[in-house]
């Protein structure tokens, strides 16, 4: 335990070190990504006021690109639609998704017989090490580089003194294979586009490009929360999410609309062509709809999942990940393990720095949203 601890102690510090700099140095030398960052947050506020008129019309615009939409209320409804449409014995390959952590899909799709593998670099080590996410956009922060080399030996034993590249190389021998031969791919979604049905996407590790294209069955799982009213705001969200999450530019965005297509013969669109012949899109209620309603919940949907608040919390710098209900971690898990899992637990170690709200591109009042939850945990 207090190995652990020590480890966790060097682990952020590092990730503080590393990562606080940089997102201060994109946002001056890039100041158009306040304004962004702005205007997604009217993009958003506009969704959930309108909530079940925007998600009739995403649906509504899914299938018109030849994918298949599906609306569920929760974990159970989001596991069984997956289910039907993977089957089993398949290959599987995830992008990083904390929509199908919370639904607990790669535990229920090993149980049916599956092989199931989280491309991710952050996410495959804390599958090798059967543990949880220590935070939204970094799941293997706790790691220092000897630990995460010492969970890699669990597919290379010969690993020693590695550098980080020399891990990062391990992890990609062994994941392309799966790449090659899975069947069906899982992603969630930074964004989804209203008008157009599109899923947005991004990354840096080429994983999900990947995981999109190359099997024949997308998937995408993502919370009702990210939809936004069209693509031009769905793309600001995915750059606004990777700029102050730190990683800007980011090496790829993708763009997700219905399964392949081309219209190279006579110009007439025919499916599929040679990336997936399905697309579904799943989208999860899960307490959002109810959390939209609510006069103070609601601000915390407003979350692009940057993971910035972390950083700058006093508490999440002394618990981890072990601050929320997995995968919601630090100042947003505290409100996020309300949202979705009625847990108003973690909101009550809140000690109002308020160093979240400052750094927040979507300038949500966190310290507000969890004074008023640590209220309600008590009358509980
Ligand atoms: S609450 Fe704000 S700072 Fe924290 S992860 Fe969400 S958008 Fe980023």
């Amino acid at each position: 335990m207090r190995g652990d601890r020590v480890t966790w102690i060097y682990a952020v510090e590092r990730a503080v070190k590393n990562n606080v700099p940089k997102v201060e140095a994109i946002l001056k030398e890039h100041p158009y990504l306040l304004d962004l960052a702005m205007k997604v947050r009217e993009g958003k506020t506009e969704v959930l006021r309108n909530l079940d008129r925007y998600v009739e019309e995403t649906i509504k615009s899914v299938e018109k690109s030849g994918g298949r939409a599906h609306l569920v209320s929760n974990a159970e409804e989001a596991k069984e639609i997956v289910s039907k449409i993977v089957g089993t014995g398949k290959t599987i390959v995830l992008g990083k998704s904390m929509v199908a952590y919370e639904a607990g899909l790669r535990k229920h799709l090993e149980a049916m017989g599956n092989d199931v593998w989280e491309t991710d670099l952050g996410e495959f080590l804390i599958q090798l090490a059967d543990e949880p996410p220590s935070h939204i956009i970094a799941p293997s922060l706790h790691m220092t580089k000897e630990r995460a080399e010492e969970v890699m030996r669990k597919i290379d034993n010969e690993l020693n003194n590695s550098t980080h590249e020399k891990i990062a190389m391990t992890a990609r021998k062994f994941l392309r294979d799966k790449f090659i031969k899975a069947h069906v791919g899982i992603t969630g979604a930074n964004a989804v586009a209203a008008d157009t049905g599109s899923v947005i996407l991004v990354e840096n590790e080429g994983n999900i490009r990947m995981t999109t294209v190359l099997p024949e069955v997308h998937i995408a799982v993502a919370g009702l929360e990210k939809i936004l009213p069209n693509l031009q705001l769905a793309l600001y969200e995915a750059l606004v999410q990777a700029a102050f999450g730190g990683l800007y530019p980011p090496s790829y965005v993708n763009v997700s609309s219905g399964p392949s297509s081309t219209a190279d013969i006579e110009m007439k669109r025919v499916s599929p062509a040679h990336g997936p012949r399905e697309f579904h899109l799943v989208l999860l209620d899960n307490g959002r709809r109810e959390a939209a309603k609510d006069p103070v919940l609601w601000e915390s949907l407003l979350c692009v999942r940057c993971g910035r608040c972390h950083l700058h919390c006093p508490v999440y710098r002394v618990f981890g990940g072990k601050w929320g209900v997995p995968p919601y971690s630090g100042p947003m898990g505290a409100m996020w393990s309300a949202v979705v899992y009625r847990d108003f637990g973690p909101a009550q170690l809140c000690v109002h720095s308020g160093g979240c709200r400052e750094v927040c591109p979507m300038k949500i009042d966190i310290p507000k949203v969890l004074e008023e939850l640590k209220k309600r945990g008590l009358k509980q």
